[in-house]
């Protein structure tokens, strides 16, 4: 949890919640969402501010996987929906801790 003090949300007037949700990013009918992933949450309408360090580091794979999303959306036949897992899962009783 970053150190700096917990943000307010200028809209709701209640304080953020840091916890993990899901960055979303859609570019010409394509999105890519990435779960799991830390922000200051409103818990009022849910929406979510990405730290900039968390937003850089995603951006590099969310463009490789936009090329290939828009290489398969050209297939027609191919389903439209994928989930990729990158690494070991963490599991949930290590998740708790
Ligand atoms: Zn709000």
């Amino acid at each position: 949890m970053p150190t700096r003090p917990v943000p307010i949300c200028t809209k709701h007037k209640v304080p953020k919640e840091w916890r993990p949700t899901t960055f979303e990013y859609a570019e010409a009918a394509v999105t890519i969402r990435v779960p799991n992933i830390y922000a200051w949450v409103c818990p009022e309408s849910g929406e979510a501010s990405f730290l900039p360090k968390t937003v850089d580091e995603l951006v590099y794979t969310v463009r490789d996987l936009l090329k290939a999303a828009k290489r398969t959306q050209e297939r027609q036949s191919m389903p439209t929906e994928y989930n990729i897992l990158v690494g070991r899962p963490v599991p949930l009783e290590a998740a708790a801790l």
